[in-house]
């Protein structure tokens, strides 16, 4: 005889395992464009190893990747650039900023350098450093494990109707 569960259960115990799955296999798409990507290679490199955590796998096409590692200052004539490729990742994505240049435009307080990413992007950990340390990367990349696995995914905004995503800031 079959026992029914009820729906919500069902639900909230698949959405665990599911976070569970995607938190463990995140897929980083490098966008380093300054010194910080030097530490962002130390990292998957073989002293730090950030394959402990399944973040290893690096990827040159943003449609494979659900992790977005913003490494390094980004001047205004990059940003269309890194805005199409973190909308050709499909949802759930993730955005980590790397360093202070890429969270606060950093000593380059200029108007040809974007004065933080999180003006025209979502951005989800931030990490301080100029540059961050291997280890800091690798704990932000712990950090956002646990936001994955506490908000969950199957009931988050990958199931949102696209029309009502507001579309990134376009540049003047
Ligand atoms: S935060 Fe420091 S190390 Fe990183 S890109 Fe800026 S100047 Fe370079």
């Amino acid at each position: 005889m079959a026992v029914g569960l009820p729906r919500g259960v069902l639900a909230t115990r698949l959405d665990e395992l599911v976070s569970w799955c995607r938190k463990n296999s995140l897929w980083p798409m490098p966008f380093a464009t300054a010194c910080c990507g030097i530490e962002l290679m130390a990292t998957g490199a073989s002293r730090h190893d950030v394959a402990r955590f399944g973040a290893e796998v690096f990827r040159f096409s943003p449609r494979q990747c659900d992790l977005m590692i913003v490494a390094g200052r980004v001047v205004m004539k990059m940003m269309p650039v890194l805005q199409r490729i973190w909308l050709q990742m499909p949802e759930p994505k993730w955005c980590i900023s790397m360093g202070v240049c890429a969270s606060t435009g950093g000593v380059f307080d200029t108007y040809s350098v974007v004065q933080g990413i999180d003006r025209f992007m979502p951005v989800d950990v931030y990490v301080p450093g100029c540059p961050p340390r291997p280890e800091q990367l690798i704990q932000s990349i712990i950090d956002l494990q646990e936001k994955i696995q506490r908000e969950g995914t199957l009931r988050g905004r990958e199931f949102d109707d696209p029309r009502r995503q507001e579309p990134p800031r376009a540049l003047r």
